[in-house]
C-alpha cells in the first residue's frame, strides 16, 4: 500500500532498509538519505440514527460489494475529524446530521486504517437520497435487525452504538 519505487528526491531505485525499528523504503544515496514514511489512513464513521434505527448503505464497491456499512471515509489532511465525519454523511446521504458524542477508536496491528468513530443523530430524514456511486441503497434499521456488516470491526462499532443507546437513548 502507497508503495513507491523511485526516490521521489533524486530519481535513485529505492531499497528496503530497516529505519527506525521497521522495514522502511529508503534512497541509497547518503547524501539524498531519504527514509519513505507510511502514515495511517484515518476514517471518521458515524453511526447515524433516527427514531431508534440505524442508519446502513448497501456498498457499491469493493471491497464488501453488497454489504452493508456506515456512513464515513477518509479524513483529508488538515481536515477536523468531525467535519470530516459530517462531510461524508452528507456525500453518502444528503443528510444534514447532529453529531454525538464520540463512540470509540478503532485500530489493529498491520492495519494502516484507523477509525474515529461517533453517533450521530438526524432530525428528518426527507432529504435522505444515496448520492454517491459508492452506495446503491440506504435503510434504517433496528438493533435486531441489522444484516450482515461488510468489515471486520463492524460488529463491535455494533455493540458498542447498542451499549451507549442503552446508557444514553435518544
Ligand atoms: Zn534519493
Amino acid at each position: 500500500m502507497n508503495e513507491i519505487t523511485y526516490c521521489p528526491r533524486c530519481g535513485k531505485k529505492l531499497i528496503e532498509q530497516e529505519k527506525f525499528g521497521e522495514l522502511r523504503q529508503t534512497c541509497p544515496d547518503p547524501e539524498c538519505g531519504f527514509i519513505h514514511f507510511l502514515d495511517p489512513k484515518v476514517v471518521a464513521v458515524v453511526l447515524v440514527e433516527y427514531a431508534g434505527k440505524l442508519l446502513l448503505g448497501r456498498r457499491n464497491i469493493n471491497p464488501g460489494k453488497g454489504l452493508w456499512s456506515f456512513s464515513g471515509g477518509y479524513v483529508n489532511r488538515g481536515e477536523k475529524v468531525e467535519s470530516a465525519a459530517l462531510r461524508e454523511v452528507k456525500e453518502e446521504t444528503n443528510l444534514d446530521i447532529k453529531l454525538g458524542d464520540l463512540l470509540g477508536v478503532y485500530s489493529d496491528t498491520g492495519n494502516p486504517v484507523i477509525l474515529i468513530v461517533f453517533r450521530g443523530y438526524a432530525t428528518g430524514i426527507e432529504n435522505l437520497r444515496a448520492q454517491d456511486d459508492e452506495v446503491m441503497e440506504l435503510a434504517f434499521f433496528r438493533p435486531a435487525e441489522i444484516p450482515k456488516l461488510a468489515f471486520p470491526f463492524d460488529e463491535n462499532i455494533v455493540a458498542a452504538w447498542i451499549k451507549a443507546r442503552e446508557k444514553d437513548p435518544v
